[in-house]
C-alpha cells in the first residue's frame, strides 16, 4: 500500500541525501579516449602501404587515401584485418594524459569503461583478456570500477544502453554521434575532441581538447 511521502522528503531532504551518499557514475570511452586507437590505425595503414617510408606526424588521425592512391575499400578491408589481430591492442598507447586523468576521475566518481571492441574473439585470442592486461599494464586496472565489451559488432546502441541500464550520470566520448545519443537520454557528456573540429553543440555538452580539459569539466558537472 503506497503511504505519503514525510514531510521532509517532500521538501527535497531525502534526495539531497541520497545523492551525496551515491558517487558519480561515470562512463568512460576506451578507444579514442583512453586508448590511442585512431593514430596507432593511421600509421599502420601508412606503413602498410607505403612500406619503407617514413611515417609522417601530419598524418595524425586522417589518412589520405588519394595521396596513397589506394581504393577505400582496399584500406577498410586492411583495417578489418587489423583489428582482429593481438598485436594491435597490445601495442596501443594510452591517449597523453589518460592516466593521470583517469586516476583523477576515479577520485570524483566511479568509472565504468565501455568499448564496441567485440567481446570475443574466439580465434586466436580474448579480447576481454587481452584489454584487460592492457589496463594493468598501464596501471588502470584498479582505478575502473567495471569494463564492458560490446558482445556483437552489429550492436550499435550497446554503450548507450549500458548506460540508461546502469544509471550513469555522465559520459566521455569522442565521436560526436555516439555522444549525442547520450544527451539524448538526458545525461551529462563530455566530447573529447583532439583535432578541434567545429560542429553544432546541444548546450549540456562539454567539448575537451585534453585530458586536464575532461577532469576540469567532470568537476564541472560535479559541483567538486
Ligand atoms: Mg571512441
Amino acid at each position: 500500500m503506497p503511504t505519503s511521502p514525510k514531510p521532509w522528503a517532500k521538501e527535497g531532504y531525502l534526495s539531497l541525501v541520497t545523492k551525496k551518499m551515491e558517487r558519480l557514475k561515470i562512463g568512460l570511452d576506451l578507444d579514442g579516449v583512453v586508448a590511442d586507437s585512431a593514430p596507432a590505425v593511421v600509421s599502420a595503414i601508412y606503413k602498410h602501404f607505403r612500406p619503407g617510408q617514413p611515417y609522417e606526424e601530419r598524418f595524425g588521425l586522417s589518412v589520405h587515401a588519394e595521396e596513397l592512391k589506394i581504393p577505400v575499400e582496399t584500406i577498410l578491408e586492411f583495417v578489418t584485418s587489423l583489428l582482429v589481430t593481438e598485436e594491435f591492442y597490445q601495442k596501443l598507447k594510452p591517449v597523453r594524459g589518460a592516466v593521470k586523468g583517469v586516476d583523477k576521475l576515479c577520485r570524483i566518481g566511479e568509472i565504468h569503461l565501455l568499448s564496441h571492441r567485440p567481446q570475443t574473439v574466439k580465434d586466436p585470442f580474448d579480447i576481454s583478456n587481452l584489454t584487460l592486461g592492457w589496463l594493468r599494464k598501464w596501471d588502470l586496472h584498479s582505478k575502473i570500477v567495471s569494463l564492458s565489451l560490446n558482445p556483437s559488432h552489429l550492436d550499435r546502441d550497446f554503450k548507450v544502453n549500458q548506460a540508461k541500464e546502469r544509471n550513469f550520470d555522465l559520459y566521455i566520448d569522442d565521436e560526436l554521434e555516439e555522444a549525442e545519443k547520450f544527451w539524448d537520454i538526458g545525461l551529462k557528456v563530455v566530447l573529447f575532441n583532439l583535432q578541434n573540429d567545429h560542429f553544432s553543440l546541444s548546450k549540456e555538452v562539454a567539448v575537451a581538447h585534453s585530458w586536464p580539459k575532461i577532469v576540469s569539466a567532470v568537476e564541472k558537472f560535479s559541483g567538486v
